[in-house]
């Protein structure tokens, strides 16, 4: 049977996830949870209900709607209590400013293409493609192998974003299968690894030489988080594991930023970051660019 995923977000004409112009799937479910995660919705592998507060207009359809009693009005706004919620999507039915709704849409392989197949004119045009991203892509190979077969099948060339946590053989076997990797950097030392992400990052280093071996074409990502991996030593660990991998095409340097703060409350999580993290200065971030350059390395920040 052909696969079938939650996919949370599809984003057409990024220039930022590759090469040239592409599309970007994002695909829900990662093992790991970066506490600068910008992405909450793609953390959990479970469908979620997001409920955008500002959107609601305390119109109250959406109370009786709801067989758990899950939803009030209190002070002109819906008030959801999850503990309660079996995400029967009644109440999405019923909220027409849409201000419930859920965090992925379930999309199999083949619809997935058809979406991105009329894109093609513009990747060809520009040298680009689509990336799968997430979550974490290589979590789902069996979607991923069938997805990016069909894209080489038709001329489409596929980068996957990619934490380098892969579990299993299918994964890595995703993971070889793309024409491009982005691969996220998010730490060197294991320790501070598994606090900032939740999990070790020996396996993600051991994947990293074994695609530096084989000499997949990479583009580094190394997230630069306030209090998590900004410091000179860690700084000096990324630049020693970077300059001696010759598949690097380019490395993106990620500065902090809150972006995704406001998804935490829309799906009921307490956001991890301090509120008064202090990102990196606009010289740091060169200063560290230029020290990656120094190296031989092709940087950009941002990315
Ligand atoms: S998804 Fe179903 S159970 Fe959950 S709040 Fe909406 S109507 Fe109630
Ligand atoms: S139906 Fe939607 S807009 Fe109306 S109260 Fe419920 S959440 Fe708010």
């Amino acid at each position: 049977m052909e696969p079938k995923e939650l996919i949370f977000n599809k984003v057409n004409g990024s220039f930022v996830d590759g090469y040239g112009i592409r599309t970007t799937i994002f695909l829900k479910g990662c093992p790991l949870h970066c506490k600068w995660c910008c992405n909450p919705e793609g953390q959990s592998f479970q469908q979620q209900l997001r409920y955008l507060a500002d959107d609601c207009n305390g119109c109250g359809a959406c109370v009786p709607a709801c067989p758990k009693g899950a939803l009030e009005i209190e002070d002109g706004k819906a008030v959801l209590d999850r503990g309660k919620c079996n995400l029967c999507g009644k109440c999405i039915e019923a909220c027409w400013p849409g201000a419930l709704r859920y965090a992925a849409q379930l999309q199999s392989v083949d619809e997935v293409f058809s979406s991105i197949i009329r894109e093609k004119p513009f990747f060809d045009h520009s040298g680009g493609g689509l990336t799968i991203g997430g979550g974490e892509a290589s979590s789902f190979p069996d979607f991923c192998l069938a997805l990016i077969a069909k894209c080489h099948g038709n001329g489409i060339r596929v980068a996957i974003d990619t934490c380098g946590y892969t579990l299993s053989e299918e994964s890595l076997k995703a993971l070889d299968a793309a024409d491009l990797l982005l691969y996220d950097i998010k730490g060197i030392d294991e320790k501070q690894h598994i606090e900032n992400t939740g999990v070790s990052n020996k396996r993600i280093l051991d994947n990293f030489h074994h695609f530096t071996e084989i000499g997949k074409p990479m583009i580094v990502r190394l997230p630069v988080i306030p209090g998590c991996n900004d410091q000179p030593e860690d700084q000096e660990k990324v630049i020693q594991l970077l300059k001696n991998a010759p598949n690097v095409e380019r490395v993106d340097i990620i500065p902090f930023h809150t972006f995704g703060s406001v998804k935490y409350g829309e799906l009921g999580m307490p956001y991890p970051m301090p509120e008064d993290a202090k990102p990196l200065t606009e010289k740091d971030v060169a200063d560290y660019a230029q020290r990656l350059r120094d190296a031989g390395l092709n940087v950009q920040i941002g990315g």
